[in-house]
């Protein structure tokens, strides 16, 4: 597999960015309990986002060890949406009491990231009161574009998809030097057998909180049901190559693409691009799927992965990889 330059000296690691315990209303486990689940599924991090309260704090950092990274958070149920901040220090609570037409978000928003922390827009389109995601998402970090089964077993709900289709929309519209905010995927578990359906899997060079949360910054990362799950996706273009999160600068060069989906047997692989999807194929009942596609920076400013099951319930979904046409960046 062709490795991309950012992908040397750094490993995968997953992990769920949105977990609440019995502190939060709703939740059923003590942060004991999930931390013993985040083990035996195989997750290396959790975030910790209680409702707008930092009280579990002490108890979530006292389960942290060398194999479970414990990411301090809140998720923050603002009148009219809610937003996840994490890396936020021992302790600390963000304000929640405002909604959209009241700019003290900003500043909220903004002293999360001053101190080193991620904003992230959670679950925009749920459909409950409050659920719905009114902010501009300008300003936060990170888009929550898979959420996960609160209103049933399906890892998969229409909200999702209405928060991929626009997040998509927000990719083509990209200009070389623009933020854009990275997808990230999480559980939101209130109950048991909810962690980590989905969670993230970021390439990071160490297993701390801030390797952790620059990878998602950047988008270094993909989005999973399953830890069973594996994916390798790199765009390259002569000897360059890029991977999620990553631009490839390319003069006029073919782009190959080449992906790689472990631990999946029915369903199918797409890629997108801001012409849709592009190239579908079936996975391999064998368990493991190899594509292989061409395209030109013309045709494809940016390319996504995504994977899903037969009944078209998502498995996997990547974060873009752009391509920039115009010279080589010099090496
Ligand atoms: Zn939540």
């Amino acid at each position: 597999m062709v490795v991309s330059e950012s992908e040397q000296g750094s490993r995968w690691y997953r992990g769920d960015c949105h977990v609440h315990s019995s502190y939060s209303n709703g939740g059923e486990m003590s942060p004991q309990q999930l931390a013993a689940e985040a083990r035996e599924l195989g997750l290396d991090f959790l975030a910790a986002t209680e409702h707008n309260t930092a009280d579990a704090h002490d108890e979530w950092k006292a389960l942290a060890d060398n194999d479970l990274l414990i990411i301090l958070g809140q998720e923050v149920t603002t009148l009219s949406g809610h937003w996840l901040a994490l890396g936020l220090t021992p302790g600390r609570v963000v304000e929640w009491r405002y909604d959209a037409n009241d700019d003290a978000y900003r500043e909220c928003v903004e002293s999360v990231r001053s101190a080193g922390g991620l904003s992230v827009a959670a679950h925009p389109f749920a459909p409950y009161p409050t659920g719905r995601f009114d902010y501009p998402y300008e300003g936060f970090d990170l888009v929550e574009v898979w959420n996960g089964p609160w209103a049933g077993d399906q890892s998969w709900n229409a909200d999702n998809e209405a928060a991929l289709r626009e997040w998509r929309q927000t990719l083509a519209s990209d200009v070389p030097g623009k933020s854009w905010g990275p997808a990230i995927g999480s559980s939101d578990v209130h109950l048991k057998g909810q962690l980590g359906v989905p969670h993230s899997v970021v390439r990071a060079d160490e297993l701390t909180a801030e390797a952790v949360l620059a990878a998602l910054r950047v988008g270094h990362s993909s989005m999973t049901s399953s830890a069973g799950i594996e994916l390798d996706f790199v765009v390259s273009a002569g000897n360059k190559a890029a991977g999620m999160g990553d631009r490839l600068r390319c003069a006029g060069q073919p782009i190959t693409v080449l992906a790689e989906i472990r631990g999946t047997q029915s369903g199918r692989v797409a890629l997108v691009t801001p012409r849709g999807e592009v190239h579908r194929a079936p996975l391999s009942s064998q368990g493991s799927t190899r594509i292989e596609w061409t395209t030109t920076a013309d045709d494809s400013t940016y390319i996504c992965l995504e994977v899903r099951d037969a009944q078209g319930f998502m498995l996997a979904l990547s974060n873009p990889v752009f391509i920039d046409r115009g010279s080589p960046r010099p090496s």
